[in-house]
């Protein structure tokens, strides 16, 4: 450690506190940034775990709402600054299909950045990807910069430019929180850390840490990772109302190589009885293979979708969404000295450098700069 007292020291180095980092420690503040890598066993850790541990999640600028389609094109509008300083490539642009009752409002709101998101009709997703839909839902395709980033590259990336700031990066989980000569003394096994001022980014592990708590959900969910070769004509996919019912929403990432070798495309989805987590049930989740019924589920569609691909064997995987009331992340102070960037709603990743440099924005005399209403992202207590 080369500081005696951090400005800010950021709690958690996942997609948000990592990006955190970065533009803290670019903006010139003395900063720390604290939390474990990705568990290498998580059937054996007792966490925190991590919601990113995974080789793809989808960027588009399409969005349902206008704020994240927002934090969306701020974002991917800085991933070849990330990737060329970092040297770490993180960014796959294969194009993007949704499929939404209200997919001309998802067309209007990537309009504003430039998108190419258009309005398509099911013969021409078809035809041009293989994938059947037969909801009769309004189709949006976007292409490039639409497509997968790999998020642990993205962390490793924001992590190494972090470092290049002159942040230090500390792999190691805080244990304890004590305020201390006007600022704060982090515990844990790296020893103490002094700061002045705190930002928390812990995903799903919230406000575990602190007396204050966040209302937040903590939502179970499961992925499917089917083997399938890349034809290079698979886009990532959002669909509401698929042909298996028992999840309300899909969506996928298409093959792409896990650490064993096998490429495989992902399925995951939104179980219209979504299984609520308490804090204390986290570890037993993450040491599990997930939701039967969502699998079943996700299987379905998932061949139903691909009526056609030669989808081989299936492994599962469990995950946590860190939800709000209000569908959008919680960024700002919650304590003296104090502040969030938290609750990705299960749309964070491709947002996540935006996210991050909002919530760094609150430790620099010129404030929060973004045209967003700061009040969207208002923390609330329970
Ligand atoms: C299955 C699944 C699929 C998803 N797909 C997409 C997608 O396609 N596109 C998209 O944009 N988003 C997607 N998301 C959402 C996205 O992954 C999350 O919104 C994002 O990871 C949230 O970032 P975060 O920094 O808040 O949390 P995380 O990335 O989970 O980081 C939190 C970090 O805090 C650390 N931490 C916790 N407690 C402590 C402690 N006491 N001390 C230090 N560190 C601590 C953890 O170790 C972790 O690294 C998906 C999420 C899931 C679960």
């Amino acid at each position: 450690m080369q500081s005696d007292r951090y400005d800010v020291a950021v709690i958690g180095r996942g997609m948000i506190g990592a990006a955190a980092g970065r533009h803290l420690a670019e903006a010139g503040h003395r900063t720390a940034v604290i939390g474990p890598g990705e568990p290498p066993d998580r059937r054996r850790s007792q966490g925190p775990f991590c919601s990113h541990p995974d080789e793809g999640r989808i960027t588009r600028i399409a969005a349902r709402t206008q704020t994240w389609a927002d934090v969306a094109a701020a974002s991917i509008g800085r991933y070849a600054d990330i990737a060329s300083r970092s040297g770490i490539s993180f960014h796959e642009p294969c194009g993007f299909i949704a499929g939404y009752p209200d997919a001309p409002a998802w067309v209007t709101r990537a309009a504003k950045y430039g998108s190419d998101a258009r309005l398509v009709d099911a013969e021409w997703v078809r035809e041009t990807t293989g994938i059947s839909i037969t909801n009769g839902l309004g189709l949006v395709a976007e292409g490039a910069p639409a497509g997968y980033i790999n998020p642990r590259r993205l962390v490793a990336a924001q992590t190494r430019l972090a470092e290049l700031g002159g942040a230090d990066v500390i792999d190691a989980a805080v244990t304890g929180v004590r305020r201390h000569d006007g600022g704060f003394a982090l515990d844990g096994s790296f020893g103490s850390v002094i700061a002045d001022r705190l930002l928390v980014a812990t995903g799903a592990f919230g406000s575990d840490l602190f007396e204050w708590e966040l209302d937040v959900e903590r939502r179970a969910r499961t992925t499917v990772m089917a083997r399938l070769a890349d034809d290079g004509r698979i886009p990532c996919l959002i669909l509401d109302q698929p042909p298996d019912d028992r999840v309300h929403e899909i969506y996928w990432v298409p093959p792409v190589e896990y650490p064993d070798g096998s490429v495989r495309i992902k399925i995951g989805g939104n179980r219209k009885d979504t299984i609520l987590l308490e804090p204390h049930e986290l570890t037993e989740w993450f040491h599990g293979d997930g939701d039967p019924v969502e699998i079943d589920s996700l299987t379905e569609n998932l061949f139903a979708l691909l009526p056609d691909a030669p989808l081989g064997d299936i492994v599962t995987a469990p995950c946590v969404i860190t939800g709000t009331p209000t569908g959008a992340p919680y960024i700002g102070w919650v304590d003296d000295g104090v502040a969030v960037a938290i609750a990705g709603n299960g749309s964070a990743a491709k947002s996540s450098d935006e996210l991050g440099r909002l919530g760094a924005t609150l430790f620099s005399d010129a404030g929060w700069d973004s045209a967003i209403d700061p009040a969207s992202f208002a923390p609330q207590l329970l």
